[in-house]
């Protein structure tokens, strides 16, 4: 039997971005781009300013293609399809993606703008079809430069997760609501966290297969990622032409204490595939020795009253949208919310659509549309999401009313 050669992961650290991705990409045989059409999908999933580990840093983006355009002879494209509420084309620019943007040499496009594709996922457990992108069949070769970030509902967001832009706009919302009990009880002996969200973004392994992986950890995000931990300037690139290995040797730097179940995504796949790594030992890096480039980062929290004790949110199937607007309300209002509320009385919060009556304490503010149904139970905010201005607003006026 033929033994599979194992992946190859290359990393370098510099203070010059652009040297570090350099050096990466010197490391791989890369695939060859000639003559197709090449999709540089970064992260850019929010209106939010560069290097603070949110958006994938433009340094990084503008250093690959400019080293791919000097290999090859490629159409390139950069797009992305952002959380609900954000214009794509705005997060760009806030990102600091201006030059990109007008670069005759490679093409904007926002992926939602164009009529969605339906793919059939057969083999998918609890995914059997999704809408993805209008210009699916417009691109030859993916490639996935995602930015290194804690993640409070999938452990990490890394090469892998950042593919989930290429779903069709609200579409991948509904990722966030299945519910699917009994693949939940099957699987939940081999890994412990595993939910519906983590099932159906491995689903889409059996779709989505970028060719190339560059995880910008320039600014990494840890702690209450995906838009609201602290960056941590790490000056790393991780490249390789495997992603799963990529995301592997990812973990395995800022994460070493963590096994693939901590990113359940992340083991189904590793499990899905023949003969797929399942832990660094079994991926080659560039250098060998990667103890240098090891630098912890804090997890993401199991539970946000872990960091506001004053504050107990419920979030059973909520997107990160409606997390992202609570995460800022929380950060921006702290010394509002401190004011107020105490541990023992503190402000009770719930997102999403899996939330029930039993779930619901007195006095919960029950955020976004995916709560309606529970809208006799506590005091309903509107809004997919709703503004954080107008749920502070409202948290306010039930104050003066007591
Ligand atoms: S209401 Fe919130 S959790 Fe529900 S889909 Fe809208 S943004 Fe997501």
């Amino acid at each position: 039997m033929l033994k599979r050669e194992k992946p190859i992961v290359s990393i370098a650290r510099n203070d010059d971005i652009i040297i570090a991705v350099n050096s990466a990409l010197d490391q791989l045989k890369l695939p060859d781009l000639n003559g197709k059409n090449v999709l540089l999908k970064p992260n850019v999933g929010r209106e939010d300013d560069p290097y603070l580990g949110i958006n994938t840093n433009p340094e990084v983006v503008i250093a690959i293609f400019n080293y791919l355009k000097q290999k090859f002879k490629a159409r390139f494209l950069i797009g992305d399809s952002p959380i609900i509420n954000t214009d794509t084309r705005k997060a760009f620019e806030q990102s600091g993606y201006n030059n990109l943007l007008n670069d005759d040499d490679i093409q904007f496009i926002d992926l939602d703008d164009k009529p969605p594709i339906e793919l059939d996922i057969p083999n998918g457990k609890i995914l059997k079809k999704i809408k993805v992108t209008g210009y699916w069949n417009d691109i030859d070769s993916i490639i996935s430069i995602p930015v290194l970030k804690m993640h409070m509902h999938c452990g990490a967001s890394l090469s892998f997760k950042n593919l989930k832009g290429l779903i069709y706009k609200r579409k991948k919302v509904t990722l966030h609501h299945l519910q699917a009990p009994e693949v939940i009880s099957q699987l939940k002996d081999s890994i412990r966290k595993i939910k519906e969200l983590d099932i159906a973004i491995a689903d889409l392994a059996h779709i989505f297969h970028p060719d190339l992986i560059v995880i910008d950890a320039s600014y990494a995000q840890e702690g209450m990622g995906p838009s609201s931990g602290n960056p941590v300037k790490l000056d790393t690139i991780i490249a390789s032409t495997d992603y799963l290995a990529a995301d592997i040797i990812a973990l395995a730097l800022t994460q070493p204490e963590w096994s693939l179940e901590d990113v359940p995504h992340l083991k189904l796949i590793s499990d899905m595939i023949l003969n797929a790594p399942k832990s660094h030992e079994d991926i080659l890096t560039i250098p060998e020795n990667i103890q240098e480039f090891i630098r912890p980062l804090e997890p993401p929290p199991s539970s946000i009253s872990i960091k506001y004790k004053n504050v107990n949110l419920i979030d059973i199937d909520s997107c990160s949208a409606c997390l992202s607007t609570i995460f800022n309300l929380l950060k921006n209002n702290k010394d509002f919310i401190d004011k107020h509320f105490t541990p023992e009385n503190p402000l009770n919060l719930a997102i999403g659509k899996g939330i029930k009556q039993s779930d619901i304490y007195d006095e919960t503010f029950l955020i976004g549309n995916c709560t309606y149904e529970q809208r006799e139970n506590g005091t309903f905010i509107k809004g997919c999401t709703p503004v954080e201005s107008t749920i502070l607003e409202i948290i306010k006026n039930n104050l003066n009313k007591k």
